[in-house]
C-alpha cells in the first residue's frame, strides 16, 4: 500500500518503520525533521497525502490534528482513508472526521494502547472509530502495527473507548497505591497485600500486571525507579480529555475528576513530571515521613 505518515515521533516512528519493514510504500512528514529507517522523507503533510491509499496521522493534540488535517484533505484522493491514532478530544475526532467524509474520504480514530515499547515491538491495540469500509481497507495496517483492533462505532467512539479506559486506569492505580501506602501504615507486609488482592475482588490490572510496589508482582516501571513506562504526564492528558468529554456529555464523573486532580498535582506542583505514573506509590508513602 502506499502510506503517508505524518508524526514520526515517539509512538508514530516506530509505528512507520514496522510499515515499512513489512512491505509498504511509506512516506513521512514530520516538523521536526526527523528520519525513520525505510521511510522516505517528504517535504509537507500536503505533499504526503497525495496519492496515498491510507494516511496515518499521530500527533501531539486536538489542535494540531484540525490543522493537520485542514492542510491534507484537501490533497487526498477520493476514497482514501483518514487514519487518525493520536489521542485527542472526542470532538476534534468527530470535527475532522465529518471533514474527511465530505471531501469523499473515510475517516477512522484510532487512538492506541502499549505505549512505546507496544509500538517498537508492533504490539499496540487499537480502538476504532469511523465507517466500517475504511476499517476493513486499515486492517492488514492494524495487524502489522499492532496485536488487536476493535471496531468500537462510529466516528469518536475510538477516542471514547480510550478515555473511558485511561480514566479506569487513573482511578484504580491512585487507589492500589493507597491501598499500598495503607497496608504499610497497618503492618500489612506488601508481599501479603499483593498475594491476596490479586486474587481477591480488589484485583485489576494495575495491581497485578503494573504493580506500583517495586519487587512485588511482575516486573513493571517500579522495579526501574518509576521510568516511565507511561509517564503521569500522558494519564493527566488522558483524564484531562476524560474530563473535558464528560462536561460536554454532562456525564457523572467523580472519580475520574478526582484522579485527574491529583495527577495534576503531582505533575505540576510535585516530583511527578517524566516519573511513571505509578510513582504515585512513593507519594502517598511520604505523608508522616516529612
Ligand atoms: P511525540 O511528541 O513524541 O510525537 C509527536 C510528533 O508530532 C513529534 O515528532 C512532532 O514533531 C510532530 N508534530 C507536531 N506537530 C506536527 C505537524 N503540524 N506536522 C507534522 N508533525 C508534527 O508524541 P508521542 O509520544 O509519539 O505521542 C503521539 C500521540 O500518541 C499522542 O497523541 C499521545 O497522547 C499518544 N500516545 C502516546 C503514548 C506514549 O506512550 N508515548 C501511548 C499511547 C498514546
Amino acid at each position: 500500500m502506499k502510506i503517508g505518515f505524518i508524526g514520526l515521533g515517539n509512538m508514530g516512528g516506530p509505528m512507520a518503520a514496522n510499515l515499512a519493514r513489512a512491505g509498504h510504500e511509506v512516506t513521512g512528514f514530520d516538523t521536526a525533521d526527523v528520519t525513520v529507517e525505510g521511510v522516505t522523507q517528504g517535504h509537507s503533510a500536503a505533499e504526503v497525502a497525495q496519492g496515498a491509499q491510507v494516511v496515518l496521522t499521530m500527533l501531539p493534540n486536538g489542535d494540531i490534528l484540525r490543522a493537520v488535517a485542514a492542510e491534507i484533505i484537501p490533497a487526498m484522493a477520493p476514497g482514501a482513508v483518514f487514519l487518525d491514532c493520536s489521542t485527542v478530544d472526542v470532538d476534534s475526532a468527530r470535527a475532522v472526521a465529518a471533514q474527511a467524509q465530505e471531501a469523499g474520504l473515510s475517516a477512522l480514530d484510532a487512538p492506541v494502547s502499549g505505549g512505546v515499547a507496544g509500538a517498537e515491538n508492533g504490539t499496540l491495540t487499537f480502538m476504532v472509530g469511523g465507517d466500517a469500509a475504511g476499517f476493513e481497507t486499515a486492517r492488514e495496517l492494524f495487524d502489522i502495527m499492532g496485536q488487536k483492533a476493535v471496531h468500537c462505532g462510529p466516528s469518536g467512539n475510538g477516542q471514547a473507548a480510550k478515555i473511558c479506559n485511561n480514566m479506569i486506569l487513573g482511578a484504580t492505580m491512585i487507589v492500589t497505591c493507597e491501598a499500598f501506602a495503607l497496608a504499610d501504615k497497618l503492618g500489612l507486609d506488601r508481599q501479603a497485600m499483593f498475594d491476596v488482592v490479586s486474587t481477591s475482588s480488589g484485583y485489576s490490572w494495575s495491581m497485578n500486571a503494573y504493580c506500583p510496589a517495586p519487587g512485588i508482582g511482575p516486573k513493571s516501571p517500579a522495579d526501574n525507579g518509576y521510568a516511565p513506562g507511561f509517564a503521569a504526564d500522558l494519564m493527566l492528558k488522558d483524564l484531562r480529555l476524560a474530563m473535558q468529554a464528560a462536561e460536554t456529555a454532562d456525564a457523572d464523573t467523580p472519580l475520574g475528576e478526582a484522579a485527574m486532580k491529583l495527577y495534576a498535582q503531582f505533575v505540576e506542583k510535585e516530583d511527578g513530571a517524566g516519573r511513571d505514573f505509578s510513582a504515585m506509590l512513593p507519594r502517598f508513602e511520604k505523608r508522616g515521613h516529612g
